[in-house]
């Protein structure tokens, strides 16, 4: 029996065949998990369908801006009358204005801020509370971070200040749902090549960095994080929960 065989998953955050939620996505579904998918406005619809076709036609895809209480409410809604019950899902969705990914942090606008928060860190508590009542096995909830939460990475800007509101929620929310037996966890990836990575200025300069300075000496592969991503929505992970898992190469652990 595969890993995650009679467990039903929703994911959001595939924009493309690059994006790691896919990477995750294809890892849980090797593994036997029947999954559901979010796509945000009808331009990514096209996209998504023609990844998701491989899992078969009767793949659930909904949309969902996840700024918008009513869309996430459906998506709760006709996943739970589809699945009658929820056990992973994959937020791997984030955010910022451009101009607030350029430039300095010190410039960063009220609305920026606000954006970013809203799309990158509150979107995490508000998918919680609405996949919470379906988990009535338990679950597993896994979010997308970055390194950039706790140190700084020049031009990541008001991305690493809401990705620290992500992990703090992170650690909340593994409190508020551990009776229910939902785990909570982040994983914390190195530089992706990814549709949202090449918003961020100075991306290939960070891709050849982390070549250079992780213990690894090279950067992560989007199958790695897939296979991380599949521990964590095992038993394996049974015990873990509102941690940050470092998936970097070894990165996080470097002084100089
Ligand atoms: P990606 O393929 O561009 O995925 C980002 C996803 O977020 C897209 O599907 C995007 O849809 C979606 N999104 C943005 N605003 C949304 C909204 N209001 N409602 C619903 N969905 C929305 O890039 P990715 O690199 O895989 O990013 C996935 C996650 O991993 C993010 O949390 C990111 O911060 C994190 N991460 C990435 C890296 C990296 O180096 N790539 C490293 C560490 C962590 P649209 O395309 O329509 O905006």
């Amino acid at each position: 029996m595969s890993l995650l065989t009679g467990k039903f998953g929703i994911v959001f955050g595939v924009a493309n065949k690059r994006s790691i939620a896919w990477a995750i996505a294809q890892a849980w579904h090797r593994e036997g998990a029947k999954l559901a998918f979010t796509y945000q406005g009808e331009r990514l619809k096209e996209n998504v369908e023609e990844l998701v076709g491989a899992f078969g036609g009767d793949t659930l895809m909904l949309p969902c801006d996840v700024t918008k209480d009513e869309e996430i409410a459906g998506v709760f809604k006709a996943v739970g009358e589809k699945f009658g019950k929820l056990h992973l899902l994959l937020h791997s969705v984030a955010f910022a204005p451009k101009d607030a990914l350029e430039g300095e942090f010190v410039n960063t606008s009220r609305e920026a801020f606000r954006v970013a928060h809203d799309v990158s860190a509150y979107s995490l508590v508000a998918l919680a509370r609405g996949a919470a009542p379906l988990m009535t096995e338990g679950g597993s909830i896994v979010a997308m971070t970055y390194y950039g939460s706790e140190k700084v990475v020049p031009h990541y800007n008001v991305m690493g200040v809401a990705k620290a509101a992500l992990e703090a929620g992170t650690r909340y929310l593994a409190y508020d749902l551990g009776p229910k037996k939902i785990r909570v966890n982040c994983i914390s990836a190195g530089p992706v090549n990814t549709l949202a990575a090449r918003g961020i200025a100075g991306f290939t300069e960070m891709l050849k960095h982390y070549e250079a300075h992780s213990p690894l000496k090279r950067n992560v592969l989007p199958e790695e994080l897939g296979a991380t991503g599949t521990f964590l929505a095992s038993d394996g992970a049974a015990a873990i929960t509102g941690q940050v898992i470092y998936v970097d190469c070894g990165y996080q652990i470097m002084g100089m």
